[in-house]
């Protein structure tokens, strides 16, 4: 079930851990933060325009991870898995602040950062949230990569992966974020193939990467011990990222999302198409009655014929 109103956190909360791509270890602290505020990072380690709203206009990069930057040049990066945390757990509006470039990679999911929202808790806000509740189909294809955003009363996510290699595959997943339990999305943590990391780490990134946070894949092998976490945790991680990345709109999306072999590029240059493309949607606030489950639904039909 969606929640109707804009919620924060019921307290402040501390953690730190390694960023994947730059090795440096850096502290969060989440504050609540007021109606409307959205989210925003704060780099505690910069004196001044150290603000970055958490918001698809700022992304000044997704090669491997998403960064956003201020006007004045004050990044912040991998905040996908954070973000994809805030929105599956409900929160709306927080300060992140943290004294360093890049949000913890932790396990490598969002497994951490949901248990540590879900512990200090949300607090309900006396304002409602503002929907965007997509009202016509939009696509965009990016060098045989694909999306599309089509009418729904929910976030639906269908993603379908395409490697060459057999453990990855053709992988495909599809999510109601309202209705489905998000656990394996939640737990799903990022990979990558063996045979990328040497040039990886010759662009300067995954400084930080290790087996603790990441998925390796030799040709047809999972290389970290323990294995996979759950059937499709490839997929899933994709869904957990898609998520993460749409909430840079600055909205819960009401719709049902189709993603071929895409990633944080292709999720931002649709974000920009989609929010230009203004018959494309309405912004609105929820009641009750529009949320009532589909299985509901139906249920009140059968009895309604069963009367
Ligand atoms: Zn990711």
């Amino acid at each position: 079930m969606q929640k109707l109103y804009q919620n924060t956190i019921n307290g402040t909360v501390i953690f730190e851990g390694i960023g994947l791509h730059s090795g440096k270890i850096s502290k969060v602290k989440l504050i609540p933060n007021e109606v409307d505020k959205g989210i925003v990072f704060k780099r505690t380690d910069i004196n001044s325009d150290n603000n970055i709203i958490a918001n698809y206009k700022n992304v000044s990069s997704t090669k491997l991870c998403t960064v956003l930057e201020n006007s004045s040049g004050t990044k912040v990066s991998t905040v996908e898995h954070l973000l994809a945390a805030f929105y599956i757990v409900g929160v709306d509006n927080v300060i992140v602040e943290i004294d360093n470039e890049e949000v913890p990679i932790m396990d490598g999911s969002s497994k951490d950062f949901v248990s540590i929202l879900e512990k200090v808790g949300l607090r309900k806000l006396d304002k409602k949230r503002k929907f965007l509740k997509i009202v016509e189909k939009i696509d965009l294809e990016d060098d045989g990569k694909q999306i599309s955003i089509e009418p729904s009363d929910n976030f639906e996510v269908n993603f379908q992966l395409n490697y060459s290699n057999n453990i990855i595959g053709k992988q495909k997943n599809s999510v109601n974020f309202s209705e489905d339990n998000l656990d394996d999305i939640i737990s799903s943590r990022t990979f990558c193939l063996f045979k990328d990391i040497e040039m990886i780490k010759k662009n300067g990134l995954a400084k930080g990467g290790s087996l603790s946070n990441a998925i390796v894949v030799d040709n047809d092998k999972v290389v970290n011990e323990d294995g996979l976490r759950n059937d499709k945790e490839f997929v899933n991680h994709k869904i957990l990222d898609l998520a993460g990345d749409f909430l840079l709109s600055g909205y819960r999306i009401l719709g049902k999302v189709s993603c071929y072999q895409g990633g944080h590029n292709l999720s931002n240059t649709f974000l920009k198409k989609l929010l230009k493309s203004k018959s494309a949607f309405v912004e609105k606030e929820l009641d009750n009655i529009v949320l009532t489950k589909k299985t509901d639904l139906r249920q009140s039909v059968k009895i309604a014929v069963n009367a």
